[in-house]
């Protein structure tokens, strides 16, 4: 058993960035960095929000400022991820990996969300064969294709809009008439004549042989059902927190986020958590950045006051 002073589950930036202040202070940071550096940014084809980078940067080139930034101060990057954790006798905590079992005074967990299933026939059945939530990873093998959005919310728009780089057609697909998405992207897509929108529609169903060939629409207001074709199905409804591991160690709200105070301390003395694991609410890279500063500093204070 490996013993640790910090470990950092996650390597998103609330991950990264709790791993630069704990490395700064000299906490020696261990990051478990999980299924994927850098977390939901390394699928996002374009920042253009993050300040400090007026021009836009790939999501994969700023994950790789952030993790070069953390290493320099000496924050190790193990590529593995935690299976299992104790946290009921307190600190030193215990967390298991695929291969090693560590002992850790603080833990600051930032393991992030994923995105939210459909849970209609097909969706599973032909994922990686037409269906996907991730435009930039996929968005090139729809080259002159015709694909189906589904979602009304920023993440929808702003890949649907990528996703006319490659598509001959867009159809965004939403369950009601609002689109939840901010004004800009909104306008964007909107004005693009590439994209097209289904109103008050859910997909139902998606069908194919072997690969996507359609989906099956239902209007929620007039209840009318018909068919669409589509070579490919882009999911966008929302992302739930990765909480698997974390369930019966910490507290956590109704919809799994885990609770965290102004201190990003969780339920129990010694562990804390940044990032889409317990912010359901703003999900910015900048407020996870935030959120990974404050628990950081948290932890350094936490066992500071230990040491006496
Ligand atoms: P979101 O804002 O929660 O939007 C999810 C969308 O999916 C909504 O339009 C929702 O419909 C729809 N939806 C949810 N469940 C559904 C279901 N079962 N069937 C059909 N439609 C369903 O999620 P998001 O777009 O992933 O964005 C998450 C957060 O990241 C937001 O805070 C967003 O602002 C942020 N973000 C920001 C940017 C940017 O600033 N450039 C880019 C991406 C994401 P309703 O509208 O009816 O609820």
């Amino acid at each position: 058993m490996s013993r640790e002073k910090v470990i950092v589950i996650g390597s998103g930036p609330a991950g990264l960035t709790a791993a630069l202040y704990t490395a700064r202070a000299r906490l020696n940071p261990l990051v478990l960095v999980g299924d994927l550096l850098g977390g939901q940014i390394s699928l996002t084809y374009e920042v253009e929000n993050y300040p400090g980078f007026p021009e836009a940067l790939t999501g994969a080139e700023l994950v790789e400022r952030m993790q070069r930034q953390a290493e320099r101060f000496g924050a190790r990057l193990e590529y593995d991820s935690a299976i299992a954790v104790d946290f009921t006798r307190g600190s030193p905590f215990y967390v298991k990996t695929n291969s090693q079992e560590y002992e850790a005074d603080a833990v600051i967990v930032a393991v992030g969300a994923s995105p939210r299933k459909l849970h209609v026939p097909g969706e599973a059945e032909f994922t990686g064969r037409g269906v996907s939530y991730c435009a930039t990873c996929d968005g090139f093998f729809f080259r002159d294709k015709d694909v189906v959005v589904v979602g009304g919310g920023d993440s929808a728009l702003e890949e649907a809009i990528f996703l006319t780089r490659f598509a001959s057609t867009v159809t965004v697909v939403h369950r009601r008439a609002i689109l939840r998405a901010g004004q800009t992207l909104q306008q964007r897509a909107l004005g693009n004549p590439k994209i097209g929108f289904l109103w008050d529609t859910v997909v139902e169903a998606i069908e194919g042989d072997g690969v996507v060939q359609q989906v099956r629409l239902r209007n929620v207001k007039t209840d009318e059902v018909g068919t669409r074709k589509t070579d490919g199905v882009f999911i966008f409804i929302g992302h739930a927190p990765n909480n698997a591991v974390f369930q019966g160690q910490v507290a956590m709200d109704e919809h799994g986020y885990i609770i965290t105070d102004k201190w990003m301390h969780t339920s129990v003395e010694g562990v804390f958590a940044a990032g889409e694991i317990q912010d359901s609410l703003y999900r910015q890279i900048a407020t996870s950045v935030g959120q990974g500063t404050a628990a950081a500093m948290s932890c350094e204070r936490w066992l500071s006051s230990r040491a006496g």
